[in-house]
């Protein structure tokens, strides 16, 4: 009994310890499965992820090829626009769009029409893609429609956008008569208006309009309108140049045939003068001879009224071989046979001298003389007696212009450049600008009081002027009425002194 008893309590312990054995297995059997839930889980999601992945790379070479094809077509636009720029002739703008620069934009076609004016017939400027029959047929049968095509109408169109343009008048032509599936149509705009419309586009087999080609198109027409505006600007400036260069020349022409007759005019005055002058030298000096002999009273002596009448003879001999000479040297000088002896000449020292020689004449109208030369002055390279003759003129004049005692002369000079400048100013009578503007003339004398007591010939400042520009100078003179005059004169320095 009692072993049944303990047979009955080991089995019972056993059980037990089987049943938690069990229990044990069961729970980690759970525990195992949930490991397997969790462990699928992330197998399906690492799935996802990868299929994500494909998903994300097939993209991102679709978006690679669109930004290469892209790329491609905005370096074809920027060759174009920098072509574009070079090409200033509009006959020559549309040739610079090649079949390579439509490839590279996208595009299998392309044709570009204007017209004259709004309402005249489209003419097909430049085709691609299409043969020369083709080209013409789809330009034939665009200006076919009953109503022409009004150029101002034709907008921007793009047959696969959204905002296609229905009422676009060119739509059905463009299929019909181009065969083109689809399309950009685009108007070419100058500064001045529509100048005509670009078409690009693809027959069907090619690849529709991608998103983009709007962009890019827009780009091209401003680009073609803008180059269209520069060649017309670049041709009215260059037809504008031609016929003023035109203008030029002829002008030139007539002003050198107006010189040539000028200078043939002057050349006959000056041989003129020259043989004149000449014819009346000898003449006056043998009527200056027999006034002298008769003055002497060689033959016998003169009743008092005959010896006036004589010396005034004399006088008016002196005076005339004078003018002759003034006007022989005035000829001589303008015809280029007046030889000069050129030399380094101290204009110090030939003012001093010209002082000197005027001296007396000063002293008896009581005039002051105030030369003002620098310490050191270049000499100039010129003939010392014409020199010469230039200050006894116009000291000369000054002495005669200034009033008595008061009457003031300041000679000074400075250095400028490769000359001298000698200024003689006076505090004389002056002059208005228009006779400053004219002394210069020959036999030119301002109407004043002094000239009309005192003689003269209207030569010396003529001759002056001459002598000067026989050395390359310059003369001029600044004066005010009843203030004074100055006369100034520019003489070259002697080189490598
Ligand atoms: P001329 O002294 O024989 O009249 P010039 O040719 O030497 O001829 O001078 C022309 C004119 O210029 C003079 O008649 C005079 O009216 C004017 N003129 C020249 N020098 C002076 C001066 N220093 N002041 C005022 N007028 C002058």
């Amino acid at each position: 009994m009692f072993i049944f008893t303990l047979l009955g309590l080991l089995s019972m312990a056993v059980i037990i310890l089987l049943a938690f054995a069990l229990m044990m297995k069961m729970r980690r059997m759970e525990e195992l499965n949930k490991i397997i839930a969790e462990l699928k889980k992330s197998l399906d999601e690492m799935d996802e992820q990868a299929k994500l992945i494909v998903r994300t790379d097939l993209e991102l070479n679709k978006t690679y090829e669109e930004l290469d094809h892209r790329l491609n077509a905005l370096y074809a636009l920027q060759r174009i626009s920098r072509e574009l720029s070079r090409t200033l002739d509009q006959n020559q703008i549309f040739r610079v769009l090649r079949q390579e620069h439509l490839q590279e934009i996208g595009f299998e076609k392309m044709l570009i029409l204007s017209s004259r004016q709004n309402n005249s017939a489209l003419q097909l400027r430049h085709q691609l893609g299409f043969s020369q029959e083709e080209a013409a047929g789809i330009e034939k049968s665009l200006n076919q429609g009953k109503t022409p095509l009004l150029i101002n109408q034709i907008t921007a169109t793009f047959s696969s956008a959204q905002k296609a343009n229905k009422d676009n008048p060119l739509n059905p032509a463009l299929k019909q008569a181009c065969g083109l599936d689809s399309f950009v149509v685009l108007p070419i705009l100058k500064k001045s208006g529509h100048f005509g419309f670009i078409i690009l586009g693809n027959s069907a087999a090619q690849a529709p309009l991608a998103a983009g080609d709007e962009e890019l198109i827009t780009i091209l027409a401003t680009q073609l309108g803008q180059a269209l505006d520069n060649a017309e600007l670049f041709e009215n400036a260059y037809s504008q140049h031609q016929e003023l260069e035109k203008k030029v020349i002829s002008r030139t022409k007539e002003l050198s045939d107006a010189l040539d007759e000028i200078k043939a005019v002057s050349k006959r005055k000056t041989d003129f003068v020259s043989a004149v002058s000449h014819e009346l030298r000898t003449p006056l000096t043998s009527i200056k001879g027999y006034a002298s002999i008769l003055l002497s009273e060689k033959s016998g002596p003169l009743p008092q009224e005959i010896k006036e009448r004589l010396v005034k003879i004399n006088k008016h001999s002196d005076e005339l071989v004078h003018m002759v000479n003034d006007l022989l040297d005035i000829a001589r000088i303008e015809s280029g046979k007046f030889e000069m002896k050129l030399e380094p000449v101290d204009l110090k020292e030939t003012a001093a001298g010209i002082i000197d020689l005027l001296g007396p004449q000063m002293k008896e109208k009581g005039i002051a003389i105030l030369p003002e030369f620098p310490a050191r002055l270049s000499p100039v390279l010129a003939d010392r007696t014409q020199i010469s003759r230039v200050f006894i003129n116009i000291m000369g004049n000054a002495v005669k212009f200034v009033p008595e005692n008061t009457g003031a002369i300041k000679i000074s000079a400075l250095e400028s450049g490769d000359f001298v400048q000698v200024n003689i100013a006076d505090n004389g009578i002056g002059m208005s600008d228009e006779d400053a503007r004219r002394i210069f003339e020959e036999f030119y004398r301002v109407d004043n009081l002094i000239n009309q007591k005192v003689k003269g010939t209207g030569l010396g400042l003529t001759l002056v002027k001459n002598i000067i520009r026989a050395h390359n100078g310059k003369i001029w003179v600044e004066s005010k009425l009843n203030q004074g005059s100055t006369f100034s004169f520019s003489l070259p320095i002697t080189k490598g002194r």
